[in-house]
């Protein structure tokens, strides 16, 4: 593989993670060959300077290596084994890298369908959210083949800070998930302190400082709980994603015994936070289930 063909890099997917991803990539250098099914994301592609396509094979067509950041497990499988997709028309460095968070079963059955067809599937989902991917400093945690791996690195490398080949095919998605099951189940106790602080009428600015100084300190806390406090349901990691990564942590747990009594509980919670009409809210927006549980909800 030609230097010159290792910085034509395919990408499937420029919505609110993909974009920033792809423009990170056009700045390391790379040429971006890119695709959505969307015409506004392919916009977004054109005015951030990658080439746009009009298909899967074109955007895999020359390319060294594809990324896709697709929403769930149906889309990626599609992109990735449907019709006109990558098993037909992989990229030259027959790499794919997956980057969505989807079920750990579902990409060790599709790596398995194409390491028989000569072609690396890396399971390399990220944590960090848009804007860990718009200042590249992803956490991303890798599954699949070593020497793949190695390979896709530097590719990697312009997206994120933090990366790790964490085990074989499937283990970034199991790392993700736990990722995810921590972050409800966290976000759920930041919600109820604040319920409790408010209740008792303390400053909950003032607890918040406090309480990141101490052993409770949290990433929620720290980073979404001024939003909390302040009302603030809108911006954020959309409950509609939270909701398919607990699933895909329920799902997992069940298919290995494992009870989780915990994530059933905080998935309860984001279902009824959905049943509002809060799907298209942050994740933080999980507050208002307790304002409504403390009758609070027009505060
Ligand atoms: P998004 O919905 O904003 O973007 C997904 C994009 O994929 C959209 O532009 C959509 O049009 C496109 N798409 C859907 N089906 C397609 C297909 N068949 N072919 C081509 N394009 C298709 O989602 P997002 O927030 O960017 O998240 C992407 C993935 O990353 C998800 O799996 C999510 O769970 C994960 N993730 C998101 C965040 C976050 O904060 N948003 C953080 C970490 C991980």
């Amino acid at each position: 593989m030609s230097v010159a063909n290792s910085q034509v890099i395919g990408f499937i997917g420029l919505g609110t993670m993909g974009i920033e991803m792809t423009r990170n990539l056009l700045k390391a250098g790379h040429t971006v060959q890119a695709f959505d099914v969307v015409p506004h994301a392919l916009q977004a592609a054109t005015e951030a300077g990658a080439r746009v396509c009009s298909s899967v094979a074109e955007a895999a067509k020359d390319a060294f290596l594809i990324v896709t950041m697709l929403p769930d497990t149906p889309q990626v499988q599609e992109v990735v084994l449907g019709e006109g997709g990558l098993y037909a028309n992989p990229p030259q460095g027959r790499i794919i890298i997956d980057m969505s968070t989807i079920s750990p079963q579902a990409v060790r059955a599709m790596s398995a369908t194409l390491k028989a067809g000569g072609i690396d599937l890396l399971d390399a989902p990220v944590s960090g959210g848009p804007q860990g991917a718009k200042s590249a400093t992803l956490t991303i945690m890798v599954g699949g083949d070593a020497a793949a791996y190695e390979r896709a690195r530097p590719i990697l490398a312009a997206m994120g800070t933090t990366i790790n080949h964490v085990g074989s095919s499937g283990a970034g998605q199991t790392v993700k998930l736990c990722n995810q099951l921590m972050v409800g189940i966290n976000l759920q106790a930041v919600c109820e302190a604040i319920a409790l602080g408010r209740a008792s009428g303390v400053d909950l600015a003032q607890m918040r400082e406090v309480l990141l100084g101490g052993s409770a300190a949290s990433w929620m806390l720290d980073r979404l709980g001024p939003a909390m406090i302040g009302g603030d349901a809108s911006a954020g990691f959309r409950i509609d994603l939270m909701l398919k990564d607990l699933r895909l942590v329920g799902e997992l747990a069940q298919s290995l015994s494992v009870p989780l009594p915990g994530n059933a509980l905080v998935t309860t919670q984001y279902m009824e936070a959905k049943a509002h009409g809060e799907g298209g809210n942050g994740n933080q927006a999980l507050f208002k289930v307790y304002d409504r549980m403390c009758n609070r909800s027009a505060a």
